[in-house]
């Protein structure tokens, strides 16, 4: 693997993704008791976590990019945008290869904290 890895955290609020480099990122304790990760901070094993992350600035969300050119959403930032924001950013033009979308990323809302 001489690949790039496709998040590169440059300092504390900067982070490089495949499209360029996002500022005011997170700090990393804002992140690390959600149960589903952080694709920054706290990766999890999914079909698609190795490849490279695309920032859609459009819809706010971070999307990866297969080996076919087709964006998905990833789903720790979808298990985000569901659980925080209430919005569910799932929906996208597949070709498979984000399959199968993990368990976590969209479970319940836990009320145990
Ligand atoms: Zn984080
Ligand atoms: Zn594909
Ligand atoms: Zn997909």
């Amino acid at each position: 693997m001489s690949e790039q890895p496709p998040v590169e955290i440059l300092t504390s609020n900067r982070v490089k993704v495949s499209n360029g480099i996002l500022t005011q990122v997170h700090s990393a304790r804002a992140c690390a008791d959600r149960s589903y990760g952080c694709w920054i901070h706290h990766p999890r094993a999914h079909a698609l976590s190795v490849a490279p992350v695309h920032w859609r600035e459009d819809r706010g969300i971070a999307e990866r990019i297969c080996d076919h050119g087709i964006g998905h959403p990833d789903p720790q930032d979808a298990a985000y945008n569901f659980h925080e924001l209430g919005r569910d950013i799932t929906v996208h033009g597949c070709d498979g290869c984000c399959r199968p979308f993990p368990s976590w990323a969209l479970a319940p809302r836990e009320e145990d904290r």
